[in-house]
This record gives C-alpha cells, sequence and structure tokens, in this order.
C-alpha cells in the first residue's frame, strides 16, 4: 500500500517555499482580522515570526496591514540574559515599525522567585510540580489578551511560533513539550491556552525547518533589505560563537537554571562566549534549586490528615514547603550571585542581572516575617528528615523504629 502524499512527503521545502506558503496562508487568512496579536517568547521560533511578518508586510508581500499589531513577551523575571537584551533591541524595532509591544509580568506573589522563597513552594520539577510556565509566563499573556480584547471588541488573530518541522506534520504530530531540545518555553502552551472566543489562531510557521529558521536570523533578517533587525544576541543565546552552529547546539531556551532541564545546555552555551564569561555564577542557581527540595530544608505532614470530604488523602506524609528560616538563607545566595554578576558588569559596562529586584527582595523579605506558607500549610509540621510514622491512605500506620 503506498503511503499516502502530502505536501511534504516528496521534498523537503527550500526557503523560499517556505516563505511563500507563509505569505499564502497570511494573505489568505489574516486579511480578516483587523487586530493582530502575536505571543513572543523572545525564542528563534516566535522571533522569526514575529520579525519575518513585519518584513513582509513592509515589502507589501503581505497585503493586508491590520489596524494593530500586538506583541506580548511575557518576562519571567528569570529569562536568559542574552536573549533578554536581544528582545529588547527587538522591541524598539517593531515599535519604529508601529508595533504596541507588551513586557507582561506575573503579578507580585506568583512570581518565580517570590513564589518560591517568598511563599515557600519548591521549585517546579518536571512531575507533580510544574507550576511555573503557566504561571510567570501563560497566564500573564492570557490576561494581556482579554484586555486587548475588551479595548478593541473585536475578535483577534494569535499568531503563533509553534514549530513542528515537516516530520511531525507528515506524521500528524503536534508535540506541546517545554521539555524537548530546540525548544522555546511556553510556546506550545500558549498555543493551547488561547481563548478562542477571543482570539483565533494562525500557526504560519509550523512548516519551517531549523535551517529555514537559523538562515532568516543569521543571514536575511541582519541585512539593511530585510528589515536590519538585531538578532545577533538571539543567535549567541543558541551558542552562535565564532564557528559554532546554534542549529547543531540545539539549546532550549528559557528561564535561568530551568529545574526541568536536564543540562544547562542554553547557559552553559552562553558561557563559552567570553563576553557572557561573568554570568558563569548563575551555574549555582540549579544547585540551589536541588538544595531546595531536600527534606532537610522542608515541611512534612505527619500523617493521617484528611481532605475537605473527610476522606483520608492520597498523599500521606508528603513533603512540602520550604522551611521559614531556610528561605532568608536562599535568598542571601541568590542575591550574592546577583551582586557577584552585576559588580563585574558595571565595573566593564555590560548588561546587569535582574534576577530579584528590590521590590521582590521586600516582598519576599515580608512574607517570611508574617510566616507565609501555601494553602494547606501552617508551619507548625515536623521537618521532612525527622523520623516519622509511615501513613497509608487506607489507614494503616507503621510506626517509626527510632
Ligand atoms: S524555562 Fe523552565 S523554569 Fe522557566 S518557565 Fe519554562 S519550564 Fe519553567
Amino acid at each position: 500500500m503506498s503511503a499516502q502524499l502530502n505536501l511534504f512527503t516528496n521534498s523537503k521545502l527550500s526557503f523560499d517555499e517556505s516563505i511563500q506558503i507563509l505569505i499564502d496562508s497570511v494573505n489568505a487568512i489574516a486579511s480578516n482580522y483587523d487586530h493582530w496579536v502575536f505571543a513572543w517568547s523572545g525564542g528563534k521560533d516566535s522571533t522569526t515570526l514575529v520579525t519575518l511578518i513585519m518584513t513582509l508586510i513592509d515589502t507589501g508581500q503581505i497585503k493586508h496591514k491590520p489596524k494593530t499589531i500586538d506583541v506580548l513577551i511575557a518576562d519571567s523575571r528569570a529569562e536568559l540574559l542574552p536573549l533578554q537584551a536581544g528582545a529588547d533591541q527587538i522591541s524598539k524595532q517593531l515599535v519604529d515599525r508601529g508595533a504596541n509591544v507588551h513586557k507582561v509580568v506575573a503579578e507580585m506573589d506568583k512570581r518565580f522567585m517570590v513564589y518560591i522563597l517568598g511563599r515557600g513552594v519548591p521549585p517546579p520539577n518536571n512531575n507533580t510540580l510544574r507550576w511555573c510556565t503557566r504561571q510567570i509566563k501563560i497566564d500573564p499573556m492570557k490576561n494581556k489578551m482579554e484586555a486587548l480584547f475588551n479595548r478593541y471588541g473585536s475578535k483577534m488573530l494569535s499568531f503563533v511560533g509553534v514549530r513542528q518541522g515537516e516530520s511531525a506534520i507528515r506524521d500528524g504530530r503536534i508535540a506541546m513539550s517545554c521539555s524537548a531540545n530546540g525548544t522555546e518555553c511556553g510556546t506550545g502552551h500558549l498555543y493551547e491556552s488561547v481563548d478562542e472566543s477571543i482570539s483565533d489562531k494562525l500557526m504560519p510557521i509550523l512548516h519551517f525547518r531549523t535551517c529555514v529558521i537559523w538562515d532568516w536570523l543569521q543571514i536575511y533578517a541582519p541585512s539593511k533589505k530585510f528589515g536590519n533587525w538585531e538578532t545577533q544576541l538571539l543567535a549567541e543565546a543558541y551558542g552562535a560563537y565564532e564557528e559554532d552552529d546554534p542549529r547543531e547546539i540545539n539549546a532550549r531556551t528559557g528561564c535561568n537554571g530551568c529545574p526541568l532541564a536536564s543540562k544547562d545546555v542554553a547557559l552553559i552555551t552562553i558561557l563559552k562566549n567570553p563576553y557572557w564569561h561573568y554570568l558563569k555564577p548563575l551555574l549555582n542557581l540549579r544547585v540551589i534549586y536541588d538544595a531546595m527540595r531536600l527534606p532537610k530544608y522542608r515541611l512534612r505532614k505527619k500523617g493521617g490528615h484528611r481532605n475537605k470530604d473527610g476522606k483520608l488523602a492520597k498523599n500521606q506524609n508528603r513533603m512540602g514547603p520550604i522551611a521559614l528560616k531556610f528561605r532568608l538563607e536562599f535568598l542571601k545566595q541568590i542575591l550574592q550571585i546577583q551582586r557577584e554578576i552585576n559588580d563585574h558588569a558595571i565595573e566593564n559596562n555590560k548588561p546587569i542581572i535582574d534576577i530579584i529586584n528590590s521590590d521582590e527582595e521586600a516582598r519576599i523579605r515580608h512574607l517570611i516575617e508574617i510566616g507565609t506558607y501555601p494553602n494547606g500549610w501552617e508551619g507548625s509540621e515536623p521537618m521532612a528528615d525527622e523520623y516519622f510514622d509511615i501513613h497509608g491512605n487506607d489507614g494503616t500506620i507503621q510506626k517509626s523504629i527510632f
């Protein structure tokens, strides 16, 4: 039985063909919308999308110019510095071309460091505690989109930089994973969470291969003819340094020391560039995040606790938040990392990092002072490294022998 042929079955798409498919899809669909919104993570795919579309509008290949173009970028307060600096440069260029750029940030108590150190919630992990992406990236973007919808009063069109390549399209796979190499944290989840009652979605680079992305970012976008886009810092964040080819390194971009990535490839890659070497203390963030998960710093439920419906909770004796006094110690360590980097940055006229600003530090200290814990925890629970009776959720108790 022969396989069913489709657009991508026979041969690889060239750069020009990839761009033409994008132009055709935008011209066919986007002209029905007066208000376009871009979900921009600052990574390679969504940067390609927004800079390419703006260029194609300028060159007249995209026929329809909407009334408004809003570009939303989530400031996770933990972005890799070259990526953040690159996004700042490109933001200015977008504004010069008439776009509204909105940096959206989570409300104070939900920000990465405030949530961990102020409230005591351990760093996210890939299993049961994946709280970060939605809280620090997706929800702020969704809130801003709702505000834009209320202002414009008509359905918008969201451009999402999801890119799966030809093989994934052929296989019918559209993975939304944030943990694979080469992905941008949050973009896939944003695709899933755009509220279709306020905005339709368009993914015009779904078919782009990695080489098309890098041809655009490294060759065409920075050229005068195609817009002089400042994409160099972005390429460096992915490893373009001297002979290195970013497409081979294929780093996954996201937060400094992302606790969900098995290895901090993006940061390690950036550190190979002598200019960014002063960021080396950031490697210690992962060491601190690992420590925060250890029983000796956390509380544990004694056992026997019940849900609101009176039934024994499933997860008896579970470990919980970081105890107050240790949060202060971790805060001190992270501020020390920040100070060390910024002392060097100021001395050498380089960009500074901003992991915990003064408002966030004050808020963290206040939350610790008033004894803030996550819901369901009081702070009177025993430390997790103490001996304890093991409670089963069927009511059985295995007494500690100590
Ligand atoms: S990069 Fe890592 S820490 Fe940051 S939001 Fe994504 S998964 Fe969470």
